[in-house]
């Protein structure tokens, strides 16, 4: 006889209904486009069909399209806005001949987006410490969610100090600076650095490569925690970095975006 106790006839099914479960398909229409520079978006969304979408600040997000071709897309994208309701928001930058990010940034208020999540482990780890989050480009978007969410709650940031290094080329290109400067100077504990690899000669801020400055905010102290978003290349330099100075690899977080 037919032993019939499961509903699954292979692990495969089992596994595809379990993270089916686990990782609902989402769909969220966009609110809101704005530009942050030539080439960067910040998209407003809002999850259809649920009052909450609960994520961890930090967290990312799969989104699909199917081509014209039929051919389907997968990309990851950082959530850049802390938890509230339904909503959640993105910082998206044009990748040249890309075509996801190109897609995204071409979206009029109205449009549907289709995708999984949340994903990822690159969340604040407790205990709380000081903290250095260091990005450049788009890789600031979870420290939006991260910083605004921390700093919203002094039971969250325990008045803990968190230093955010932000690079970018010029002037024009540093993303939600009003905001960041705005919290800064709302908060004690929170030093806003942006830098400027190639800034005017009106610009009053650091300048060079974010590596460049991060031996001067973290001194010879190893009771931090550092957190680093964006290139490969620049997370490279800031772990390297931070691991010559003797940081424990497990207080240096990070994610990639290439
Ligand atoms: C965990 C995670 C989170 C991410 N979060 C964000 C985010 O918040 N905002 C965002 O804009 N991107 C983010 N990315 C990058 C994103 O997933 C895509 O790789 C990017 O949008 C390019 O996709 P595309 O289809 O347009 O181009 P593709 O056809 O995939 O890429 C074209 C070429 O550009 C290179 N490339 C990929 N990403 C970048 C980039 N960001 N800058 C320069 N060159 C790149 C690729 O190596 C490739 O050679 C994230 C990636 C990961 C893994």
């Amino acid at each position: 006889m037919e032993h019939s106790t499961s509903l699954y006839k292979t692990p495969a099914h089992l596994y595809a209904h379990l993270s089916s479960m686990a990782f609902p398909i989402l769909t969220a229409r966009l609110s809101e486009s704005t530009s942050l520079s030539n080439y960067t978006k910040h998209l407003a969304f809002e999850v259809e069909g649920i009052p909450r979408f609960g994520f961890v600040p930090g967290q990312w997000l799969s989104l699909t399209h199917t081509k014209p071709d039929g051919e389907e897309i997968t990309r990851a994208y950082s959530i850049a806005s802390p938890p509230d309701g339904n909503r959640f928001a993105l910082c998206l930058n044009r990748v040249q001949d890309g075509f996801m990010s190109n897609y995204l940034c071409d979206l009029a208020p109205g449009a549907e987006i289709s995708g999984q999540g949340p994903f990822g482990n690159f969340i604040l780890r407790p205990p709380l410490r000081d903290t250095i989050f260091v990005a450049t480009g788009t890789g600031i978007a979870p420290y939006r969610s991260m910083l605004h969410w921390l700093l919203a709650d002094p039971a969250r940031h325990q008045n803990k100090q968190f230093w955010l290094l932000f690079g970018s080329r010029e002037e024009k290109d540093i993303y939600y600076h009003d905001e960041f400067t705005a919290l800064a100077a709302a908060h004690k504990n929170f030093d806003y650095l942006p830098t400027l690899s190639r800034g005017g000669p009106n610009w009053k801020g650091l300048r060079g490569y974010v590596q460049e400055h991060v031996p001067s905010i973290v001194g010879d102290r190893l009771d931090m925690h550092a957190y680093i978003c964006g290139l490969d290349k620049m997370v490279r330099a800031n772990r390297d970095l931070l691991k010559n100075l003797g940081w424990d690899r497990k207080s240096i977080l990070y994610e990639k975006y290439d």
